[in-house]
């Protein structure tokens, strides 16, 4: 018998996923040039040179030891990379041990939840959050827990969450540079969430897991980024390189568990088992390659500073309300009306494809994606004009 709730996420799949689907349809339709498909976060830079000369160097070796398999958490040399890129960048005391390569950081999420939770805990996201942390919560038959950023700076609203806080609480998920909101947090919200989880373990008497979920962590515009797991040791980070290399289809990512828990090496061995359990073993291996050596390329953020820029122009001289954002590539926009489906729909109707909030577990906003080209948000313009006008 199909599994019903399988069958529901199947037939509402997620909702970035319909708009750009319904974008490349659209663009087949009336040119590319007409269609203003703000909507999936797809880098519109390219990866770096050193990426495609690593992988024409990679073609030169013997194909049956290029493409073979690796250990199921990744080949050692591509994992003492990371290692090494965390020591190096962080001053954490990283090892090889604890980083598990994964396809993509959903899969790390997935890998990471199931590691730490039992059915019946609860996993706390700070709304809005990126849409798939819910599935993931319920598909470890875990309670997704939704607590509101702070209104007014969209930082974690520490006293809120202290509430939330109870003895079934497994962990707790946080994304800074965030997605979709483009905020950052700061060493002192980070600092005064670890505090506060730090007590709750002790009053608890367990770990209370703190999953990072840091794919934009290059992407900032000046912000400084604080690496979580030097503040707070019960640290899962779940990194992707689909945004600081490019490389979103590829699906390369890493789990690293912070050496600084106590009982780090079984959490590196319960991230092994989950591994197996969900059939994510040996990360493709081509991009364990590529990043081995590619690891330490900057991303160039110039384009998604410029967009961002643009973007934001047109927002303020059509008098539309945003948060300005200090990292990822999205701008996160009020509706013009309470019902953020139909604003988008309205959006649409403009062929400015937009993300309605909804999705992200609060009402009211728009996510737009500015990881488009320059022109494509310049041009975008008059659908915004004409999208404002419908409420004038
Ligand atoms: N987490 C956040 C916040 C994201 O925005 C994304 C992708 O957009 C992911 C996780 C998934 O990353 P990946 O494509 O590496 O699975």
């Amino acid at each position: 018998m199909i599994n019903e709730r399988m069958l529901g996420l199947g037939k509402q799949p997620n909702p970035i996923r319909v708009q750009f689907a319904y974008g490349l349809q659209r663009k087949a339709e009336i040119g590319e040039e007409n269609v203003y498909d703000l909507s999936i976060g797809n880098p519109s830079i390219p990866a770096p040179p050193a990426v495609r000369e690593r992988i024409e160097q990679l073609l030169e070796e013997p194909p049956e030891q290029l493409h073979a398999y690796t250990m199921a958490a990744g080949a050692m040399s591509a994992r003492q990379a990371v290692a090494d890129n965390l020591r190096r960048r962080f001053g954490i005391e990283a090892t090889a041990n604890q980083v598990y390569l994964t396809a993509g950081a959903t899969a790390a999420l997935y890998i990471a939840t199931a590691a730490i939770t039992h059915p019946g805990d609860e996993v706390i996201v700070n709304a809005p959050y990126f849409t798939e942390y819910k599935v993931m919560a319920e598909s470890a038959q875990c309670t997704c827990v939704e607590v509101p950023m702070r209104a007014a700076d969209f930082q974690l609203d520490i006293d809120a969450l202290r509430e939330a806080v109870n003895e079934k609480t497994a962990a707790m998920v946080i994304n800074s540079p965030n997605n979709p909101v483009g905020c950052v947090y700061t060493e002192q919200n980070i600092r005064d969430l670890a505090k506060m989880l730090e007590e709750k373990e002790a009053e608890f008497g367990h770990q209370i897991f703190l999953i990072s979920d840091e794919p934009y962590r290059e992407i900032t515009y000046g912000a400084e980024v604080p690496f979580t797991a030097n503040f707070y040791r019960d640290t899962i980070v779940c990194y992707s390189w689909a945004k600081s290399l490019s490389l979103p289809g590829e699906r390369i990512g890493y789990i690293y568990a912070s050496d600084r828990m106590e009982n780090a090496a079984d959490v590196a061995a319960a991230v092994g088992g989950a591994g197996r359990a969900l059939g994510f073993i040996c990360a493709p291996v081509l991009f364990q390659r590529v990043i081995e050596t590619c690891i330490d390329e900057p991303t160039n953020v110039d384009a998604y500073a410029e967009n961002r820029a643009i973007l934001t122009g047109i927002m303020d001289d059509l008098g539309y309300e945003y948060i300005q954002p200090d990292g990822a590539f999205y701008l996160w926009v009020k509706a013009l009306e309470p019902d953020s489906k139909a604003f988008c729909d309205r959006a649409k109707a403009h062929d400015l494809l937009l993300v309605n909030s909804d999705c992200f577990g609060v009402p009211g906003w728009a996510r737009a994606g500015y990881c488009v080209s320059a022109d494509t948000i310049r041009n975008s313009r008059k659908a915004w004009a004409a999208l404002k006008a419908d409420y004038e």
